[in-house]
């Protein structure tokens, strides 16, 4: 494999304080850049300072949206050693997203050494009070400076990381969420299945319309019927209805989120039933009502979302008495435990990064 090069900033910085922190807002030192030309293939890994790009006015990615990225997160332990969190499956999806999008594959041990080496040049700023963390965003855009609707010749695949804040700084707190019978967010045969800019642009609006009414995200029905779940926001849905976990299938609508999984695993490892079968939104409101209903969204950001109500056709559902579940916490709790390496780790989902210094 290509080896890395590194050039480190002469202007390193303070990293903020931990009670500072928030969401997206403040990047590391340094970045990972590498480029993909046609017939010359993906050239150039490197570590170099965090900075601006220029882009000519006409590159495609501008105009067309051609474009993937992905989201995972690095945590700091007590025991002071940093993890990253199913890094090789987040580095496989980069590749399922670009499927999607006609942008060639790039090498899934290079993904990783990009990710691993970036946060350990970084490492210092990987934040250590419970909760926090260092949020990795490598992203895929398309280069060609052509107004022409085709897939590009020339790639920047980018990696940017930051500090995150705790999500629940007080506890898990339920969230209000809405079910749309009206916008649709990706349909069976579109690009539901890739983290692509447009899915998201998609969203802004339905999004909007729910925060107007009181709602903290939407819950997207399928685009056919406006009768099946699908997600919400960027977190995908699960339920506990009795003693059985359910989940809509990956249909190709939804993204196959890594929490998911995480969630599912260790669902099954427990001995639970779990289905990912078709749901619709009826049988969603009668289980509510009936007071038979735990629901949450899983996503790396959250982890765990606890639902606390469900708005559908100008009506409010509370589930579970506004109140996060037991499984809801338990699948938390466990998750974290993992990432921040107090719970056992039997899928070797966590790896350590080492604390030697490059370059
Ligand atoms: C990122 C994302 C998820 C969650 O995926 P994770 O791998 O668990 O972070 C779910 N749905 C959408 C639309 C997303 O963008």
């Amino acid at each position: 494999m290509t080896e890395i090069a590194i050039t480190r900033t002469a202007h390193p910085r303070q990293p903020p304080a931990d009670e500072t922190l928030q969401f997206g807002r403040v990047f590391t030192d340094h970045m990972f850049m590498m480029e993909y030309d046609a017939g010359k293939g993906w050239h150039d890994p490197r570590v170099v300072p965090y900075q601006p790009f220029t882009l000519d006015p006409a590159t495609c990615v501008l105009h067309y949206g051609q474009a993937i990225f992905d989201g995972l997160k690095a945590f700091r332990g007590k025991d002071g050693q940093v993890r990253l969190f199913r890094v090789k499956d987040h580095a496989a999806r980069v590749n399922k997203s670009g499927h999607y999008l006609c942008i060639p594959p790039i090498d899934e041990a290079m993904i990783v050494d990009s990710i691993r080496t970036l946060v350990e040049v970084d490492q210092n700023w990987v934040p250590s009070t419970p909760g926090t963390s260092l949020y990795i965003r490598p992203t895929v855009i398309a280069t060609e400076t052509f107004l022409g609707v085709h897939p590009s010749s020339s790639y920047l695949y980018y990696v940017i990381t930051g500090p995150v804040g705790a999500y629940y700084k007080e506890g898990m707190n339920p969230v209000r969420i809405l079910a749309s019978d009206r916008y649709v967010r990706a349909v069976q045969g579109g690009l539901g299945a890739a983290k692509t800019a447009g899915n998201y642009a998609a969203s802004l609006y339905g999004a909007e319309e729910a925060q107007n009414q009181g709602y903290t995200q939407v819950l997207w029905l399928d685009g056919v019927h406006h009768r099946y779940l699908d997600e919400v926001g960027t977190m995908n849905i699960m339920l506990r209805i009795d003693d059985e976990v359910l989940t809509p299938p990956l249909n190709g609508a939804i993204l196959a989120g890594i929490t998911r999984d995480s969630a599912l695993t260790l669902l099954r490892d427990w001995g639970l039933k779990v289905s990912e079968r078709p749901i619709a939104i009826d049988e969603v409101l009668d289980a509510a009502k009936a007071g038979r209903l735990e629901m949450w969204g899983t996503g790396t950001a959250a982890v765990i979302s606890p639902v606390g109500e469900l708005g559908y056709k100008g009506e409010r559902y509370v589930i579970n008495g506004g109140k996060t579940g037991e499984l809801t916490q338990k699948l938390y709790d466990t998750i974290v435990g993992i990432q921040y390496g107090t719970a056992p780790d039997p899928h070797g989902w966590a790896t350590l990064l080492s604390n030697r210094p490059h370059g």
